[in-house]
């Protein structure tokens, strides 16, 4: 695919904020107040290219948190700081076809499914590097911030919440620690994950960072490398096949492009070599995902014949 002129794109987002605006369908994450009580009407469209040109309709600055859409970017440095093979012996790459809080480990060898399901998550926060805790949470965060072009901060209501709430999630770190996946304390590997999960972004942002994995891990806004090429392969891998929760196969078939999304409501999609897009809207569907932002991919895709296997 090759992504049209400036002016077509700018009219197609246009388009396809008008035809999903309409669409109030599906409910807010509820397992913490903080994110019941966002405005369920926000919605912004963002697209970024390759060689740095930005379009958006819509709540451009709204923040939000990145919540699930953390995940790609914090194995992306456990990638970097742990080389591929020692990553591949904890965290395996295979789609689990299962929810994404599903305590899914490989039976025989105990390896969280991937990387894109809160036990792969979990174990990738575990792996990145740091003097203490306080250092690797703050190397996640600087990570986070090179993909985006400018300082990202956490949301410390958000953090709260998710720490006092997170039961399940730390039973996972648990599991990972009794399997030999952790080897630190479980703890601080799901207190890192709670904290990069509160990680506070726009819909720009968004498209920046995937803007970032579209041009082969550096920023075309500020040129600073954020990863490096052969590790953006692996990850937009990865997003390809387990990105998008339960629901990776009828995402594959109708947008064709690596993505993830967060029950935050943010959407990030890449088309390599080409565009990053971001889509925030915070009404989930039955999967967790975006109801508009899934709905705006397709149309984009669509529209703009950005499936990766669309030929012209
Ligand atoms: N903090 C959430 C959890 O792990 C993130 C979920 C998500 O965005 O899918 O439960």
């Amino acid at each position: 695919p090759v992504v049209p002129s400036g002016g077509v794109v700018a009219r197609i987002l246009e388009e396809v904020y008008e035809l999903c605006r309409s669409d109030t369908s599906g409910t807010l994450a509820d397992y913490i107040p903080e994110l019941a009580a966002v405005q369920p009407d926000s919605f912004g469209i963002c697209l970024a290219t390759a060689d740095g040109r930005v379009y958006g309709s819509g709540d451009l600055d709204t923040a939000f948190t990145i919540q699930s859409i953390s995940k790609p970017f914090t194995y992306a440095l456990a990638l970097a700081d742990r080389g591929p093979a020692a990553v591949a012996e904890r965290i395996d790459v295979e789609p689990s076809g299962e929810p994404f809080f599903e305590i899914s480990l490989d039976p025989t060898t105990q390896r969280p499914r991937n990387p894109m399901i809160n036990a792969g998550a979990i174990a990738a926060a575990a792996l990145v590097d740091g003097a203490d805790a306080a250092d690797r949470f703050a190397r996640i965060r600087r990570s986070y911030s090179r993909f985006a072009g400018r300082q990202l901060s956490m949301n410390e209501a958000v953090y709260a919440s998710e720490s006092r709430t997170g039961y399940r999630n730390r039973a996972i770190a648990y599991l990972l620690r009794g399997a030999g996946i952790v080897d630190g304390d479980p703890d601080e590997a799901v207190d890192r994950y709670f904290r990069q999960c509160s990680i506070d972004v726009t819909v720009r942002d968004l498209a920046v960072m995937a803007a970032t994995l579209a041009n082969n891990g550096t920023n075309p806004l500020t040129r600073e490398r954020a990863l490096s090429r052969p590790l953006v392969e692996q990850v937009l891998s990865v997003m390809t096949t387990c990105g998008m929760y339960d629901s990776a196969g009828d995402w594959v078939t109708t947008v064709g492009l690596p993505a993830k999304s967060g029950v935050g409501g943010g959407i990030l999609a890449v088309l390599p070599g080409q565009i990053g897009i971001a889509v925030y809207s915070p009404r989930l569907d039955a999967h967790g995902s975006s109801v508009r932002g899934v709905k705006a991919c397709r149309e984009l895709s669509n529209r703009l014949g950005l499936h990766f296997l669309h030929v012209t």
